[in-house]
């Protein structure tokens, strides 16, 4: 459960607010959220781990967390009023968050989120779902004057609209993901020749028609390139994160959605152990098996 923190600090800004996870037998951590727009505040949403706990006498030192965004905030009187799209933005920071204020790890580098890049987003997108199961969204998505529940036809509409062109998006992205990985491991320019007409030709076969000549978004796929936190071939992890929220989520979305064992689960294999064990160990441990993209196909509309 989290409560306000009445005295704990917040910058500048009034309404970050700040938030402790505890459970009965005490504190888990803290966080702040800080999720509207001001001046000089970067763009996008983002987590961050400010405290790393670690063992400590009789228990367990708790973290302290940070999830960030630019949601719209409250304007003329209202509440901030939400598009689902900024409500999936804070289920899948506060899995980040969830990820980091749970570990367990004792060794600092390898707790929380330190985890592998294709491995890192399970925690984050996984919480997405929830976004889009009726009982969830009872819970709190409400008129902000009516307190009506979200129309069945809207909801209906919006599960619809969620897998127009899916295969072509799905298709897009396997092709970034196919070529970042080709040019890293494969491509060899005395073979293959120039690397914008090599990309060009492999991309066309996940493209539902022919790329024009002029076709060079390879020139401009900044993913090619490792960065401070990611690193190079490193695309193909969105749609492998994919395949592993759809799937490690079918547990709850067939055992009940608010199960608190499999939470409990999820938190003991998972969520708890950040980098101290293989992912792949890991997953298994939750799943009892390896990785089943049939889900996400499921998820997409297109199994
Ligand atoms: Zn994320």
């Amino acid at each position: 459960m989290s409560s306000t923190i009445p005295k704990a600090p917040a910058w500048s800004r009034s309404d970050a607010v700040t938030l402790r996870l505890r459970n009965s037998s005490g504190a888990i951590g803290g966080f702040y959220a800080d999720w509207y727009p001001r001046d000089n505040k970067r763009g996008g949403a983002w987590m961050d781990a400010f405290i790393t706990g670690g063992p400590a006498p009789g228990g367990f030192r708790p973290h302290l967390g940070l999830i960030c965004g630019n949601l719209t905030p409250p304007v003329g009187g209202r509440p901030a009023l939400l598009t689902h799209r900024e409500v999936e933005t804070i289920f899948h920071e506060f899995g980040h968050l969830l990820h980091h204020l749970l570990s367990r790890v004792e060794v600092r580098s390898l707790a929380g989120t330190n985890v592998a890049w294709d491995f890192v987003e399970l925690p984050s997108q996984i919480m997405e779902n929830w976004c889009w199961e009726r009982a969830a969204l009872d819970l709190f998505a409400r008129h902000w004057e009516t307190g009506a529940a979200v129309p069945e036809e809207l909801f209906q509409k919006m599960k619809r609209a969620r897998t127009f062109r899916a295969a072509n998006a799905q298709m897009r992205q396997l092709g970034f993901g196919f070529i970042d990985l080709l040019l890293h491991t494969r491509y060899a320019p005395e073979r293959d020749g120039d690397a914008v007409a090599y990309s060009r030709r492999l991309l066309e076969e996940f493209s539902p028609a022919p790329l024009p000549a002029a076709h060079a978004m390879i020139a401009a796929f900044t993913h090619l390139f490792g960065n401070p936190v990611g690193y190079g071939a490193g695309y193909y992890s969105y749609k492998w994160a994919e395949v592993l929220d759809a799937d490690a989520f079918t547990r709850f979305r067939d055992n009940g959605i608010f199960s608190r064992t499999i939470g409990e689960e999820f938190r003991g294999r998972i969520l708890s152990r950040g980098d101290s064990e293989d992912p792949a160990e890991l997953y298994r441990g939750f799943m009892g098996r390896e990785p089943d993209p049939q889900a996400l196909l499921e998820r997409s509309g297109l199994a």
